[in-house]
């Protein structure tokens, strides 16, 4: 087995923009450096807005770009049973939430509440005396950050930007991050529990990504310890950004490798563009 291993995992819900093209070149750089293997996994786990055909156009771009990958190449949506194993694992340190987004807004109505984690309103807990027994479709399920950092510290090894050892204890990951979701009501496993089980699965040893990833990280830290897994280094970098400064979405097609390809750009035009 390859001693490094990476990956590029996008969501087919739009096309690949500058940004994406930075991420997958920076992997299979670093992969090639190593004499590893850079993976491609497609994470699709909102349904509602995955598209095959965004899929396809992700297999296009990145062999354009001169990149392959193993086949075959795997999939969020076909993960439910090993996402529900690992949820089940966790199950002493989670609960069931049937909280809306009003909910917690309303809960939150004392102005000093409301502080923001890496996936926006820290939740004030509400549901948190629910037991796991009484969990059914209609809930989400959150991990309750102050049992599962009881009397642990969680810390990461860091390659990228800010290269280095983190380390995070209870205060900051119950102040700072939260009772995140770890699956939401119809629609399963939520991006955190998936991108883990799915790194250890897939042997990788460190996860190129965007820098806008780094504050999920101690999460991800954090629920690689709780179930066990082999740690993964991380390898944040900087973000591709527009003209004014904002960096780039999805939405940005403007910017999608796709247009510039079509206006007969090559692929050594991207490199540039993208600052390598
Ligand atoms: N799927 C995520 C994205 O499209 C990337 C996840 C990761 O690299 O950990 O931004």
């Amino acid at each position: 087995m390859a001693g490094y291993v990476t990956r590029f995992a996008p969501s087919p819900t739009g096309p690949l923009h500058l940004g994406h093209a930075f991420s997958a070149l920076t992997a299979w750089q670093r992969a090639g450096d190593a004499g590893g293997i850079a993976l491609l996994r497609i994470e699709d786990l909102d349904r509602s807005r995955a598209r095959a055909a965004w899929e396809e156009q992700i297999f296009e771009d990145l062999r354009w770009l001169g990149l392959d990958w193993p086949k075959p190449v795997l999939r969020q949506s076909d993960r439910q049973a090993a996402y529900d194993a690992a949820l089940a694992r966790l199950a002493p340190f989670t609960y069931p939430c049937r909280c809306t987004r009003a909910d917690i807004r309303a809960a939150l109505n004392a102005p000093q509440e409301g502080a923001m984690g890496p996936d926006g309103l820290i939740y004030p807990g509400t549901c948190r005396h629910r037991s796991m027994n009484e969990a059914g479709p209609e809930d989400t399920i959150r991990l309750d950050m102050a049992k599962a950092m009881q009397g642990v510290a969680v810390s990461f090894t860091e390659t990228g930007l800010q290269a280095g050892q983190f380390r995070y204890d209870a205060n900051h990951m119950v102040q700072q991050v939260g009772d995140v979701i770890l699956s939401r009501r119809g629609m399963g496993a939520a991006y955190h529990l998936a991108v883990v089980v799915d790194d250890a699965h897939q042997g990788v040893t460190e996860a190129v990504r965007g820098a806008d990833l780094f504050d999920a990280t101690p999460i991800h830290a954090l629920l690689v310890r709780l179930l066990g897994l082999p740690e993964v280094r991380y390898h944040h970098h900087r973000l591709i950004r527009d003209d004014q400064g904002r960096r780039l979405a999805k939405r940005d097609d403007a910017r999608a490798i796709a247009t510039f390809r079509q206006e007969g750009a090559t692929p050594d035009d991207i490199r540039r563009m993208v600052g390598l």
